[in-house]
């Protein structure tokens, strides 16, 4: 059985900036590398899944994005988190596209790519906002938040009270689908 961890980006690993589109706008927030410390502890896949509509919205573009992931994931790997993918919706939301959070797009290639298949394997989904909450909802997975920046209108399964405190949760779920 592999465990999954579905993980939004922005205000759950990183501060929200508004449309960030330089690197050095990135701040990774506190209890987020000793969360996924945690989580890869228990060999937990880490996956991450974000709306970045800036793009469709022309306020950056997806080389913009290219570089600040490849930022990310260098931060990251210098306390040796390795994340396993990064798949990120591009469309404004007008598009009404099938993969911008809360739909199951990104997540669904996520499955196929990764070879996880959720009838066997357990995932959880750690976030901040309604769309993340909704994606969990929608994939039927559970729903683990972050301090959200806005009050969530869809329940998360577990409110937590910082990224560390999300991951402890996800460590224990799993346990019990053991
Ligand atoms: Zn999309």
């Amino acid at each position: 059985m592999k465990k999954v961890a579905f993980l939004d980006r922005d205000g759950t690993l990183i501060r929200n900036a508004h449309y960030l589109s330089r690197p050095e706008q990135i701040e990774i927030l506190s209890g987020v590398r000793e969360g996924l410390q945690l989580l890869k502890q228990y060999h937990f896949m880490l996956i991450i899944l974000t709306n970045q509509s800036g793009i469709g919205r022309g306020y950056f573009s997806e080389t913009d994005l290219k570089i600040i992931h490849t930022e990310l994931l260098g931060l990251f790997a210098q306390s040796s988190i390795l994340f396993d993918a990064i798949y990120y919706c591009p469309h404004h939301p007008d598009e009404e596209c099938e993969c911008r959070k809360p739909r199951k797009g990104m997540l669904l290639t996520a499955l196929q790519e990764q070879s996880i298949d959720l009838s066997v394997d357990f995932a959880v989904l750690i976030g901040d906002s309604d769309a993340d909450m909704g994606l969990a909802r929608n994939a039927r997975i559970a729903a683990i938040a972050v301090p959200p920046e806005k009050p969530l209108l869809v329940t998360p399964d577990y409110q937590a009270q910082d990224f560390l405190d999300a991951a402890t949760e996800a460590v224990r779920l799993s346990g019990r689908s053991d």
